[in-house]
């Protein structure tokens, strides 16, 4: 007579073992490091694309919506107003207003820090400012002094030193009569 199989959809019952954080660090277990080389590229797209190249050239660019009658920067490739292509590249003062901003007292790996950090938006002059800008740093004005509503103006690296990043600006100073 034939023997009738298992049914192999239910393996028998294994109970396994719990490892936990603690058992890595009393090396409990045996395991394995790998750090892999991983290289790759991101592609930003044509607007943000030519928006950094002009950083690179000591420029701001916006792009223009049409429909909506609008400036928009940092640019992209359709307005988020009408979802209808944005064309025709536009160059931009470097000088902006301060639309909000953070006296922060943390680095940026999050240590405590004496002297803060001020960081915010900042609307283009040139640029619609509803409900647009681009965060930088501020610098050359204390905490008791940044205001919202305050002009400022880009504090560029040197030529030679741009590489095509929001960095290439280095914070936005208080725009005083004059500059
Ligand atoms: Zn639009």
């Amino acid at each position: 007579m034939e023997k009738k199989e298992d049914n192999k959809s239910s393996p028998p019952y294994a109970p396994g073992t719990h490892v936990g954080t603690k058992d890595i660090y009393q090396k409990n277990i045996t395991y394995t490091w790998w750090e892999p080389e991983i290289q790759y590229s991101w592609s930003l797209g044509p607007a943000y694309s030519k928006f950094l190249q002009g950083l690179k050239e000591g420029k701001i660019l916006g792009v223009n919506c049409h429909k909506c009658d609008r400036v928009i920067t940092p640019p992209r490739s359709f307005c988020e107003y009408c979802y209808g292509p944005t064309e025709g590249w536009v160059e931009l003062k470097d000088t902006g207003t301060i639309n909000t901003y953070s006296i922060s007292y943390l680095d940026p790996n999050a240590n405590r820090i004496e002297d803060p950090i001020l960081i915010g938006v900042i609307s283009i002059d040139g640029a619609r400012p509803d409900p647009m800008g681009f965060m930088h740093y501020f610098g050359e004005m204390s905490k008791d002094e940044i205001h919202i509503g305050m002009k400022v103006k880009a504090v560029w690296k040197p030529e030679e030193e741009r590489e095509g990043s929001i960095t290439d600006i280095k914070y936005f100073k208080p725009l005083r009569g004059g500059e």
